[in-house]
């Protein structure tokens, strides 16, 4: 019998509505079919002959559909196998990920130790781990991702030393980040951003943004990073830059000759700031200082040098605290669903 489930709908979650296809469009899948299984899930024209009792040993959702007695209507369906076939509106490459994940799990986690899990599948983790209550997936996912993307700015630091200009796989922790309110993941994605990108570069980044990614976004982009990065760069005058406007150098103690380099050095770097696009400000403001080597460093004095340092790592931390409400994604927006990640059915 065919039973078409369609669990209750996720707000901000992507609509995956599709046609049930007719069972002589559907076809076996090469990896899991098994002889011995008991359920036959089909997603798009998928089928995957699968064991009930896998499915919903971690999963709530599962346990009920499989416990509940198909209705009548149900049961006019097409047996297959003499197994029940369940529709789900679920992707192929996502039931296929999630029973990759529930059936080879050594090779799931050996790929997690070694930092290797590609995108897609915790992609995967999270929307159907989130779906279906398969509770341990979503924690999974979500600490693999926060290992990439930390949500403090001294791990961030360590993860991306050498920030070097590639975006590689941003734009899927983007769309994650967005798909599951993650907002402590979004932070320093769109620092991350905000560093790589110019203006110019954000617009080519969310153009050449793949339209399934688009499809979580929570608010129009680019339209959204564009007015941000203006913000973060305002506010960067008053954190990581606030050395330039509160005349903190040449500090007192530095006289002479000396303080009047110390002097016409900050007023070089406030005229480049100033001068310059955007992109050198935030480039100075968001990098560690060591991070953005300048000939200018030479000129301080060793004093002066001292108070910029820690003003701009000081002004770093206050700046990373504020940015998700300055950059325009904090909570106030109330477009984010509350997620509550731990208290989940076994
Ligand atoms: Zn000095």
């Amino acid at each position: 019998m065919i039973v078409l489930f369609a669990p209750p709908p996720m707000e901000g979650a992507r609509p995956s509505k599709r046609p049930r296809t007719s069972d002589a469009d559907s076809e076996q899948d090469s990896k899991f079919w098994y002889q011995d299984g008991n359920i036959i899930l089909q997603a798009g024209q998928k089928r995957f002959k699968v064991h009930m009792g896998v499915l919903s040993r971690q999963s709530a959702v599962f346990r009920d559909m499989f416990a509940m007695p198909p209705s009548r209507e149900e049961n006019e369906g097409n047996e297959d196998d003499n197994c029940h076939v369940v529709v789900l509106q679920d992707s192929p490459q996502d039931l296929e990920i999630l029973l990759t994940l529930l059936y080879d799990t050594l090779s799931i986690y050996k790929r997690q130790h070694q930092s290797k899990l590609p995108l897609p599948t915790v992609a995967a983790m999270l929307r159907m781990g989130r779906k279906y209550s398969f509770k341990h997936l979503r924690t999974q996912g979500l600490s693999y991702l926060k290992e990439q993307y930390p949500d403090a700015l001294f791990s961030f630091d360590l993860w991306c030393p050498s920030y070097g200009q590639s975006t590689e796989g941003l734009a899927e922790v983007i769309a994650m980040g967005h798909e599951n309110s993650l907002l402590d993941v979004l932070l320093p994605a769109y620092w991350k951003l905000l560093i790589y990108c110019d203006a110019k570069g954000i617009v080519k980044f969310f153009d050449e943004m793949d339209p399934s990614l688009k499809a979580c976004l929570r608010f129009p982009e680019p339209i959204t990073s564009l007015l941000g990065r203006e913000r973060i760069r305002s506010l960067a005058f008053e954190t990581t830059l606030s050395f330039l406007s509160e005349k903190k150098i040449p500090v007192k103690s530095c006289t002479g000759a000396k303080r009047k380099q110390c002097q016409q050095t900050v007023d070089d770097i406030q005229l480049e700031c100033l001068q310059s696009d955007s992109t050198v400000t935030l480039k100075y403001a968001l990098q560690p200082y060591y991070g953005y080597k300048r000939d200018f460093d030479k000129k301080f004095c060793d004093l002066c040098y001292g108070v910029l340092k820690e003003t701009h790592s000081t002004g770093r931390s206050q700046l990373w605290s504020q940015f998700t409400e300055a950059f325009g994604i904090s909570k106030n927006q109330n477009i984010w669903v509350e997620e509550d990640w731990a208290s989940d059915a076994e």
